[in-house]
């Protein structure tokens, strides 16, 4: 604990200052560039991962980053997307796995928690995932499973998220987009589904072009210098193509 104790300290006295007008800003209200979906797991840190500050990521995190079929569950997810979506308006929405994901391991090694029961009926929102790794993989070696199903649940989340009345009515608007990804933490890669592809790839950097310049002003640089973009334009170009 004191170790918390230190970097709340330390907070106070280093890093709020040098961000105050940020925090001023956050103060009034917030605009996220997307809401964020992940597992709960001490590993997976959002903002670090992609480049973002305070302010610019909704973040939703449970156990196995799963998202309950609208109406299944009385937890907070419906709240918070629905808030997420319908209430601050974010246009995109990332659901992200990662790997070593105990609840994952859980799901196909059911041993491993043993004696956790809320986490085992938390685990049956993931029962697609599960089946589907046990026909299409059956073949496969464990380590090749546990990957295989932690790219298959984060497909299955994106379904269930589908579902909720939120998420639907702005897919049909035209202004929302999904996307899956997974976080790997020996590599620090982050790999996106691309439904035309159906596979995951690595996330590349885009770094785009500087909005045209007024006529009055000095020449811009040209688009392939490596020109410094604000932090919400910087984590747009990363989002994936949506799913
Ligand atoms: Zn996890």
């Amino acid at each position: 604990m004191q170790t918390l104790v230190e970097g709340v300290h330390h907070f106070r006295q280093n890093v709020f200052p040098s961000k105050l007008r940020l925090f001023k800003r956050l103060a009034k209200g917030q605009q996220p560039i997307a809401l964020f979906i992940t597992c709960s797991d001490s590993r997976v840190n959002p903002n670090l991962i992609t480049h973002t500050e305070p302010g610019e990521l909704f973040i939703l995190r449970n156990a196995g980053n799963i998202v309950p079929p609208y109406g299944a569950a009385n937890g907070g997810e419906e709240a918070t997307i629905e808030f997420a979506v319908a209430g601050l308006g974010v246009e995109d929405v990332i659901v992200c796995g990662h790997s070593h994901c105990g609840a994952i391991r859980g799901l196909l090694q059911p041993d491993a928690i043993k004696g956790l029961p809320a986490v085992a009926a938390w685990l049956s929102h993931a029962e697609a995932t599960r089946r589907i790794v046990a026909r299409k993989y059956e073949r496969c070696s464990l380590a090749e499973r546990l990957a295989r199903a932690t790219e298959q649940n984060v497909l299955v989340q994106l379904e269930h998220l589908r579902t909720h009345p939120s998420i639907a009515a702005a897919l049909a608007c035209g202004r929302l987009r999904l996307h899956g990804w997974v976080y790997k933490i020996e590599t620090g890669e982050v790999s996106a589904y691309d439904p035309d592809q159906q596979a995951f790839h690595p996330v590349t950097t885009v770094i785009p072009a500087p909005p045209p310049s007024p006529p009055s002003s000095p020449p811009s640089s040209p688009p392939s210098s490596p020109t410094r973009i604000p932090a919400a334009s910087r984590a747009k170009a990363k989002l994936s193509r949506a799913v």
